[in-house]
């Protein structure tokens, strides 16, 4: 006998669409510029070999080691598995289902929409090219009915910075009222932006940090969520007894030592040095349409024909990042910054291209 499982599928799955990360869309190549990871990769030993035992719950080493390098308490930092673990357990935290809303900016980073909408959760967007007092406006519109803001910090896929004016706005407006979450995933390559400081003033801010990008370590799967210590207690209780693998503890512990943070850093600097590379090169091809400006280690640009450059690239084995599906972002790919042999060869393609 066939079961249609699907009539068991609580009716708000049912016609919903998940998330295509980069990974799942399964392409052919050998030069990944489609998943905003690390390009340089360090080869990592573990000693654990017992693993019979469960992990702490939250390592305080870590927690120590966090709070001195983002300086701030470790009462205010609760490690979780990825950046996507804590979109998650603040929705499921401060949203009521059916009643509660959250706000983004559009164009974003999918998962903030598609994680409340798998937790009956309403979900309003703002464009972010709408002028600051637009952005307001509609906010004071909902503040009965939100409870989180997301806002993506240098933001993915545009690589833009929210101002720390419209910002410090926001968490004006909204406070006492909603808790601004901001998403700091690739705050690495222009650290001096973040707005961790800002917890002590707005205890309604919510900082969102990752080992996945800058560190280059995106196969451990290790976040961190930094905020007022009494949003961290009651993030504690609803998190899921063991999230972290001890694995996953061993080597977050070695990547933030001082001689890890120093190759990160030294990382990151090259990064930068080889978007600046890429945007000198691009800006003298001829089919591109537009470069978005970047504060992060991606870089947005708009095509004359998208989808030509994109299979092409992909025939080449240079896999990027389409997102022309998203509505204002028709003909722009999202491109990685690789190493320098990669921007070389993505370049050389691109200009051969057009001859
Ligand atoms: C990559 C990415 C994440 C995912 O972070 P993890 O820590 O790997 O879960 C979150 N937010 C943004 C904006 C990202 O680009």
């Amino acid at each position: 006998m066939i079961l249609d499982f699907k009539k068991l599928v609580k009716f708000d799955i049912k016609k919903f669409s998940s998330y295509k990360s980069a990974r799942s869309l399964c392409v052919k190549g050998n030069i990944w510029l489609n998943a905003n990871e690390s390009p340089i990769s360090y080869e990592f030993s573990t000693v654990n070999k017992h693993l019979n035992r469960y992990p702490d719950s939250q390592s305080k080493d870590i927690l120590y080691k966090y709070s001195k390098y983002s300086n701030i308490d470790y009462n205010n930092i609760l490690i979780s598995r990825g950046i996507d673990e804590s979109i998650e357990l603040l929705i499921k935290t401060f949203c009521n289902p059916f009643v509660d809303k959250i706000i983004y900016f559009y164009p974003t980073y999918d998962m903030y929409k598609i994680t409340a909408e798998i937790f009956g959760v309403e979900s309003i967007k703002i464009f972010l090219k709408n002028d600051s007092l637009k952005k307001y406006e509609k906010i004071k519109n909902n503040i009965n009915y939100i409870k989180l803001i997301y806002i993506c910090r240098p933001n993915n896929p545009t690589g833009c910075l929210m101002s720390k004016k419209e910002l410090i706005n926001i968490l004006e407006i909204t406070f006492g009222k909603a808790l601004v979450i901001v998403d700091e995933a690739y705050i690495e390559f222009c650290i001096l932006e973040s707005v961790v400081p800002l917890i002590k003033k707005y205890s309604n801010l919510v900082v969102l940090r990752t080992l996945s990008k800058a560190f280059g370590l995106a196969g451990i799967r290790c976040g961190f969520t930094l905020a007022n210590s009494e949003i961290i207690k009651i993030l504690n209780k609803v998190i899921s007894p063991y999230p972290i693998p001890s694995i996953t503890y061993e080597i977050a512990n070695f990547a933030l030592n001082k001689s890890f943070l120093n190759f990160m850093e030294k990382t990151v600097l090259k990064l930068n040095k080889n978007k600046n590379w890429l945007l000198k090169e691009l800006k003298k091809i001829s089919y591109v349409k537009k470069i978005f400006k970047s504060f992060a280690n991606y870089i947005l640009v708009e095509f004359y024909d998208s989808s030509f450059i994109f299979k092409n690239m992909n025939k080449k084995g240079i896999i990027l990042r389409d997102q022309s599906y998203k509505k204002g972002l028709k003909n722009c790919i999202r491109i990685s910054v690789g190493n320098k042999i990669e921007c070389k060869k993505l370049i050389y393609e691109l200009k051969k291209k057009i001859l």
